[in-house]
């Protein structure tokens, strides 16, 4: 199976939250504090940043893969738990509403709370995560999966994967907030 991430994988999650606030990026109190202020939007309107029709076009079964915003951070901006409770309702049906129309209603989506309970899924050497999340592509290599950092590093390499090579490199994202030793904001 392959899994496919959603922000900042195939849609321009980063993107658009610096639309609606420019420094939103600039640390993760500000990053959560943006998808608070704008949770009616923030997972509804990120435009795609691949082809969305490669993906359709898969010969191999995926499963669409995404994790909701900590608890945690959220929390901070709600007065209670139960505004909590709908703030996650809102990212998650705003992430099924957003796969509904780039995908349709037949696409197989599964929405974690943390990314580190991505690396559950991997079952079986052949079993492939894309993601542009390192933490959770070691993860996924450590259950023995293979990971790919990108939709389009995954689609250059098809031809290998179809010749039954399958022992990829960790791949190290160079223009965002993920490379070694920085703090991983999603
Ligand atoms: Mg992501």
């Amino acid at each position: 199976m392959i899994y496919i991430d959603i922000d900042n994988t195939i849609a321009a999650s980063d993107e658009y939250l610096k639309s609606l606030n420019s420094r939103a990026l600039e640390n993760t109190h500000l990053l959560f504090k943006t998808l608070y202020k704008y949770q009616d939007k923030v997972f509804l309107n990120s435009p795609p940043m691949v082809n969305i029709e490669d993906i359709l076009n898969l010969k191999e079964p995926y499963t669409l893969l995404t994790a909701l915003p900590n608890r945690k951070s959220i929390d901070s901006f709600c007065k209670d738990s139960q505004e909590t409770d709908k703030t996650l309702r809102t990212f998650h049906d705003n992430k099924v509403a957003w796969v509904k129309k780039y995908f349709g209603d037949t696409c197989k989506l599964i929405i974690v709370d943390k990314k580190a309970s991505k690396a559950d899924f991997c079952k079986l050497p052949t079993d492939i995560l894309i993601d542009d999340s390192l933490s959770s592509g070691k993860e996924w290599q450590k259950a023995g999966g293979v990971f790919y950092s990108s939709f389009a590093n995954y689609l250059s390499n098809l031809p290998e994967k179809l010749l039954g090579k399958t022992n990829v490199q960790l791949e190290v994202a160079e223009d965002n907030n993920l490379q070694e030793g920085k703090v991983d904001l999603w």
